[in-house]
């Protein structure tokens, strides 16, 4: 297909009348009044349900919320999430609950805060906030541990919870044995 190139009057191909009108344009803005935001110190409004950093949260009696199921991880799509289940410890008051993330990683520069391991979590167990601005001095830094990822999410209080009023079954309850025995 053959593009037809307009044909340019003298006064284009001078290319004055465009300098001049993007002048125009720069000096026009001076007079206004500065939108610059002076970041850090002023921090932008965040509207509506902003998603930033993914964080583990704990119920009110500080138990961890997450069970271990591995949804999250298997939904985010860069793939920053990393889970080692383990098992609670039998002797918890809330050993009936079975699992429990043994390291629970996410990577903090691969995160794209989609929201879609707290959209997947049957646990409500992992929450994004508002934080966004994230800083390390290595990669390594940057991967967000269990101890980290709870310690930023803190207490969370709402009706999913789950466990609350389930007290340990007794030994030999059909569905409760565990399969690994740690
Ligand atoms: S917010 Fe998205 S990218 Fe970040 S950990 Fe959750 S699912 Fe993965
Ligand atoms: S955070 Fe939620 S979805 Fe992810 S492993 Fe824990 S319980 Fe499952």
């Amino acid at each position: 297909m053959k593009v037809e190139r307009p044909k340019l009057t003298f006064w284009e191909k001078t290319y004055l009348p465009q300098i001049l009108k993007g002048m125009w344009l720069t000096l026009s803005h001076l007079p206004r009044r500065t939108f610059t935001r002076q970041y850090p110190e002023e921090k932008p409004v965040l509207y509506g349900d902003y998603r930033g950093v993914p964080t583990l949260v704990k119920d009110p009696e500080q138990r961890v919320k997450c069970v271990s199921c591995q949804l999250c991880e298997f939904v985010c799509p860069p793939k920053a999430i990393r889970i080692t289940p383990g098992f609670r410890d039998d002797q918890a008051a809330d050993a009936n609950v079975e699992k429990e993330p043994q390291e629970f990683v996410i990577d903090m520069l691969r995160c794209i805060y989609c929201g879609y391991c707290e959209e997947v979590c049957p646990e409500e167990a992992i929450f994004l906030k508002t934080d966004f601005a994230l800083a390390g001095y290595s990669r390594e830094q940057m991967l967000f541990d269990k101890e980290k990822l709870l310690e930023l999410g803190g207490v969370h209080e709402d009706s999913i919870w789950k466990w609350k009023n389930k007290g340990t079954p007794p030994p030999g309850t059909p569905g409760v044995e565990r399969k690994g025995g740690q």
